[in-house]
């Protein structure tokens, strides 16, 4: 039967640590479907979930195998963010090995519109290469663990902001840390940058609307944006938006095989 133990619900895990996760735990969690919400737990204080959480890694494929098949999940909804490469992963693999129906909710990356300066790079280390010999006062907003690389080219001067401390700092001769969660307003973001003179953003192409603020603030003010191009997509269905992952869910339950059978 489907479902968790002598809960007759269809058992959905999520696995989140972005808005559209806790969206989708909350439109589950008004809907027939047991659900867990799984966090990496690098954040020291994630926001309020909807569902059930669980925290930390599972131990690579293998580990997130075990769990589908010990917690019976009967379907996985990979909700991790774009630039979540490993974990989405070994959801596709997890999946494979349990034969659990699996579906990826990917937002769209944004495009450039007129006035966007964007350069395309594949990574850190080529944002790096991009920004250039000359001092620069560089907006990163490219995450705690992407920062490292950015001390290979001390002569600019860092304005980092993460949701929790960067710890150690990074290690550079000029750099401001600015501590904030989104979502951030276009005003704020273009607030930000004038302040501190910015003259190049560095960021991750995320999508969606919570972060899109700095796009827009660097765009008025004719900033160039160094955007980390988007990891290649996994080999598994893929919607861009809450509603439709729903809408897969409910056809998925109407198609599923009970266990056992
Ligand atoms: P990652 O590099 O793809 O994953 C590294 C490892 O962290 C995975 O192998 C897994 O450990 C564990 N992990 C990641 N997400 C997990 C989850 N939802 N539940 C349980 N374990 C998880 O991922 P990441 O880039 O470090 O991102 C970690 C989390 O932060 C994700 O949930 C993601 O949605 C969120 N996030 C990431 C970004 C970003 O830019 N990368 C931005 C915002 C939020 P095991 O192999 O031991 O299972």
């Amino acid at each position: 039967m489907l479902g968790l133990g002598l809960d007759m619900r269809p058992h959905v895990l999520i696995l989140g640590g972005t808005t559209e996760a806790r969206e989708l735990g909350f439109a589950l969690s008004c809907r027939d479907f047991a659900t867990t919400i799984s966090l990496a737990g690098r954040t020291a204080t994630p926001a309020a979930q909807p569902v059930p959480v669980r925290r930390g890694g599972f131990g690579g494929a293998d580990g997130l195998a075990e769990y589908l098949c010990s917690q019976r999940v009967d379907f996985l909804i990979d909700a991790t963010h774009p630039y979540a490469e490993t974990i989405s992963a070994n959801a596709v693999q997890a999946a494979s090995q349990t034969h659990t129906p699996i579906l990826s909710l990917r937002r769209p990356p944004w495009t450039a519109v007129d006035g966007d300066v964007w350069i395309d790079v594949s990574d850190a280390q080529a944002a790096v290469r991009a920004l250039g010999e000359r001092s620069r006062r560089v907006f990163l907003a490219v995450g705690r663990q992407e920062l490292t690389p950015f001390a290979a080219a001390p002569q600019h001067y860092y304005f980092i902001r993460s949701v929790d401390p960067v710890e150690p700092p990074l290690d550079v001769p000029q750099a401001h840390y600015i501590l904030a969660r989104g979502p951030f307003t276009e005003s704020e973001d273009r607030a930000v940058l004038e302040s501190f003179s910015i003259d190049a953003v560095v960021a991750k192409n995320s999508g969606g609307e919570a972060t899109y603020s700095k796009i827009a603030a660097a765009r008025q003010l004719g900033i160039p944006v160094l955007l980390f191009r988007r990891p290649a997509v996994t080999d598994c269905p893929s919607v861009a938006t809450v509603a439709e992952a729903v809408a897969w869910l409910d056809h998925a339950v109407g198609l599923a095989v009970p266990r056992g059978v």
